[in-house]
C-alpha cells in the first residue's frame, strides 16, 4: 500500500459517511415526524463531529506528504483532499457541531414561522445560525474576509469582488430588458385546476425524458425542492399548486439537471472527492440549462403544450404560441423560485448585497427585515405584503448557507455560455426537443461536464466544455431575443 492508498481508503469512508449525513438530511426535509427535530439536531451534530474528526485527522497531512507524482484523477483528488483537510483544522470541532446542531433546528422554526407569516419567532435562531458562521468565516479566513472563505465552500476560486463585478455588468441590460419585456402586452395565464395526480404523472415522465434513472434515485415531495446524494442514490425533491402547474413541472426539470449531473458522474469516481459536481455554480449551470434553455425554449413548450392537454384538457390556452408565452411570463412577483429568466438574477443580487452585510457585521438579524422590505422596493417597485414573500422565503439563511446565493447567478451565466455552444454542436437540437426529446442534449452535457465530476476546477470546467472563457454575453444576449 503507498500513502495514496491509505489515504483513499480512509477518504472513502468519509464520504461514505458524509453520504450518511446528506441522506438524514433528505429525511428531514421528506419522511421525519415533526416532532423528531430535537433528537436529529444532535443526530446531526454527531454525525458532523465524526465527519470533522476525520477531516482534520494529522494522518492526512502526512499521508499528503508522502504522495508521489501521479495521474490526473490522483493530483485532483489530492488538491480536494487538502482543500477540505485546511478547512477542517481551522474550525474547532466545538463549532463543527454547534453548526450542525442549530441548522438542523432552525429549519423546522423557519418552516413553521414562514407557515405562520412571523417573524419574530424565527430572529432568535437566525441570530444564532449568523453568529456561529461569521465565527466560522473569521476562523477560515485568518485574517482575510469572512463572507469570501464562506464563499469559496460553493464557489472555490471566486470572489465577493469577482461577483459584485459579473452582477454590475448584468444588472443594466436585465433592467431594461424588464422595463421593456412589462411595457409589452400581457402573455396569457392558464385558468382551471390541475390535480397533483396529474402534475407527478407529467413531473416523472418529463424526468425519464429527460434521462433521469429511477433505477439510483426518487422523487418526492417538500417544501422546497431539492437535490441530495450522489453517484447511485441521487435523489429529488419537487412540489405541487394545484392552482400552478408550472411550479411543479420546472422545479422538476431544475432539480433532474442537478440530478443528472450527479448521476452521470464516471462511476470510477463513486465515493471519491473527484466523485462529486465541481462547484455548486457549475451545479446551477446544469439545472438552469435543463430547466430555462431547455425546458422553457418554443421547442421543447410545444410537446409540454401536447402532453398537458392530454392530461388537464383545455385550461384556456389556444396555441402552442400562447403556451410558450404563458411558460415564459415576465410579471412583477415577490418570490424569487417562481420569477422568471429575466428577473431572477435581481432577486440573487438584493440577497447576495444584504448576506456579505450579515456577515461582515454591517447588518443586525433584527434590521434585516426592513433593510429587505425598503430594498425590494426600490429594486422591484414592488411593496413586501408579508413576510413569506420577503425575509422568509427562502430556506436558504436558516440551513446557514451563507455564501451560497450569488453561485446560482454565476450558474446562469455558465448556463447561457453552454446553451450557446450546445446549440453550435447540435443543429438538430429544436426538431428533437418539438419531438420532447432533450436526449441529445444532456448526452452533450454528460461528454463536456457531467462525467468529469469535481476533476478540473469549476472555471476550468466550463471552460473546457465550451472551449473559451466564460462570460455574462451569451445569457444576455439570449435573454434579449427572447424576452426583447
Ligand atoms: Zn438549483
Amino acid at each position: 500500500m503507498t500513502a495514496y492508498d491509505d489515504l483513499m481508503a480512509f477518504q472513502r469512508q468519509t464520504e461514505a459517511l458524509a453520504q450518511v449525513s446528506g441522506r438524514l438530511g433528505w429525511d428531514q426535509e421528506v419522511m421525519m415526524p415533526e416532532g423528531a427535530a430535537a433528537q436529529r439536531a444532535e443526530e446531526m451534530a454527531a454525525l458532523e463531529t465524526v465527519l470533522h474528526a476525520r477531516r482534520s485527522d494529522p494522518r492526512i497531512g502526512e499521508w499528503l506528504d508522502d504522495c508521489v507524482t501521479m495521474d490526473e484523477t490522483g493530483h485532483a483528488n489530492l488538491r480536494l483532499v487538502r482543500r477540505q483537510h485546511e478547512r477542517a483544522i481551522r474550525v474547532p470541532a466545538r463549532l463543527a457541531a454547534e453548526l450542525a446542531r442549530v441548522t438542523s433546528l432552525a429549519q423546522g422554526i423557519w418552516a413553521r414561522a414562514r407557515a405562520d407569516e412571523d417573524v419574530a419567532a424565527f430572529l432568535p435562531v437566525l441570530g444564532d445560525v449568523v453568529r456561529l458562521r461569521r465565527e466560522e468565516g473569521a476562523a477560515l479566513a485568518q485574517g482575510g474576509d469572512p463572507y469570501d472563505a464562506l464563499l469559496h465552500d460553493y464557489e472555490p476560486g471566486t470572489t465577493s469582488d469577482d461577483l459584485a463585478a459579473m452582477f454590475a455588468r448584468l444588472r443594466p441590460r436585465l433592467v431594461a430588458l424588464r422595463e421593456k419585456a412589462l411595457a409589452a402586452p400581457p402573455a396569457p395565464r392558464l385558468t382551471g385546476s390541475f390535480p397533483e395526480a396529474g402534475q407527478l404523472a407529467l413531473a416523472h415522465e418529463v424526468a425519464r425524458a429527460f434521462g433521469y434513472d429511477f433505477e439510483r434515485g426518487r422523487l418526492d415531495k417538500s417544501v422546497h425542492p431539492f437535490t441530495a446524494g450522489s453517484g447511485d442514490d441521487v435523489r429529488i425533491t419537487t412540489r405541487t399548486d394545484e392552482a400552478d402547474p408550472f411550479n411543479c413541472l420546472y422545479s422538476t426539470i431544475h432539480e433532474v439537471g442537478h440530478a443528472l449531473y450527479e448521476q452521470g458522474i464516471d462511476g470510477a469516481h463513486l465515493l471519491t472527492p473527484v466523485g462529486q459536481g465541481a462547484s455548486m455554480g457549475v451545479h446551477e449551470s446544469q439545472s438552469r440549462i435543463c430547466e430555462n434553455q431547455i425546458g422553457r425554449s418554443r421547442a421543447f413548450t410545444g410537446w409540454i403544450y401536447g402532453r398537458m392537454r392530454d392530461i388537464f384538457g383545455d385550461f384556456g390556452i389556444a396555441s402552442e404560441n400562447d403556451f410558450f408565452r404563458a411558460v415564459n411570463r415576465v410579471a412583477r412577483g415577490h418570490i424569487r423560485t417562481e420569477a422568471d429568466e429575466v428577473q431572477y438574477n435581481l432577486h440573487i443580487l438584493l440577497r447576495f448585497d444584504l448576506e456579505q452585510a450579515l456577515m461582515r457585521g454591517d447588518l443586525a438579524t433584527g434590521d434585516l427585515e426592513a433593510a429587505w422590505n425598503d430594498r425590494f422596493l426600490a429594486d422591484f417597485g414592488l411593496a413586501v405584503d408579508r413576510p413569506s414573500h420577503g425575509m422568509l422565503q427562502d430556506v436558504h439563511w436558516s440551513a446557514g448557507l451563507f455564501g451560497y446565493f450569488p453561485t446560482y447567478s454565476l450558474g446562469n451565466v455558465y448556463a447561457g455560455c453552454l446553451h450557446a455552444a450546445l446549440c453550435r454542436d447540435l443543429p438538430a437540437l429544436d426538431a428533437d426537443l418539438a419531438r420532447g426529446d432533450p436526449g441529445a442534449a444532456i448526452r452533450w452535457l454528460h461528454a463536456k461536464v457531467h462525467r468529469y465530476g469535481s476533476l478540473h476546477d469549476p472555471l476550468a470546467t466550463i471552460t473546457r466544455a465550451i472551449g473559451g472563457e466564460p462570460g455574462e454575453g451569451p445569457l444576455l444576449d439570449y435573454l434579449e431575443a427572447k424576452f426583447g
